[in-house]
């Protein structure tokens, strides 16, 4: 039985400090009564913090959008598990496709970071999807069977404490989402998989959609179930955007 559903902005390279703190106060009063869905915001780095005095004691949870797996030391510019956790998040974006495709990230990596952030106690949504040229080709459950297989090696005794984010790199910030029928039918093959790779599973993973989600499509998506929750980027920079997706369904 899959866990309340999930509604997640990741603002990517987006909002300094005192932005955060606007959209947080304007977004607060717009979602308050909403306690049947989990509700996520990513800031960057630098926003942690203040998001996470903001958040306190609200229904809005605080995720960040990378990590480190190290603990310490000598690896300039990264951020560690318990610094992220000191600010008050409790989730963490492992494997977005500007991750895997810009910066070069592996699904090896990928997966010391996934299981660096259960080890912390916090909770991973890892991300899958496949490149146009993938698509066109076929190969989008190999790509992504592959991706989950790699990203959760070692771990899969942890699936039910990870969800997935199946975001198609061709519908990522292009204004051009996957259909909600092709959206499903990857998610019901990511659940196989979950299940294949952990038979004793309980469910309670959920899988979200991201790439395109807008405030006119995203109800169109949460109508599946196998659709657990939506991850948003470009309209979730806007608090009355991002609120009517979470509202949407
Ligand atoms: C994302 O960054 O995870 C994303 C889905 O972006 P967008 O909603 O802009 O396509």
């Amino acid at each position: 039985m899959v866990a309340m559903r999930l509604i997640a902005a990741n603002w990517k390279m987006n909002k300094t400090i005192s932005e955060t703190e606007e959209y947080i106060k304007n977004f607060i009063p717009l979602v308050k009564d909403i306690n049947d869905r989990e509700i996520l915001l990513c800031p960057p780095f630098t926003s942690l913090q203040v998001a996470g005095e903001l958040l306190k004691d609200t229904n809005i949870k605080l995720g960040a959008q990378n990590c480190f797996y190290e603990k310490k030391g000598a690896f300039t510019g990264e951020i560690s598990l318990d610094m992220i956790k000191e600010t008050g998040a409790s989730y963490v974006i492992v494997g977005h496709s500007e991750r895997r495709h810009i910066f070069g990230e592996d699904d090896e990596l990928i997966n010391k970071k996934v299981t660096a952030v259960l080890e912390a106690g916090l909770r991973p949504i890892l991300c899958v999807g496949e490149k146009l040229e993938e698509r066109n080709s076929g190969i989008t459950f190999k790509v992504v069977e592959t991706q989950l297989k790699i990203g959760l090696s070692g771990i899969e005794e942890y699936i039910d404490r990870i969800d997935i984010a199946y975001e198609p790199v061709w519908a990522i910030g292009t204004g051009v989402p996957a259909t909600p029928e092709d959206a499903k039918e990857v998610h019901s093959f990511i659940r196989e998989m979950l299940k294949k790779l952990n038979p004793d599973a309980k469910g309670d993973s959920r899988i979200l959609y991201g790439g395109s989600v807008k405030p006119e499509n995203a109800s169109e998506f949460m109508k599946y179930e196998e659709i657990n929750g939506l991850l948003v980027g470009t309209a979730s920079l806007d608090p009355d955007s991002f609120s009517k997706i979470v509202k949407s369904f």
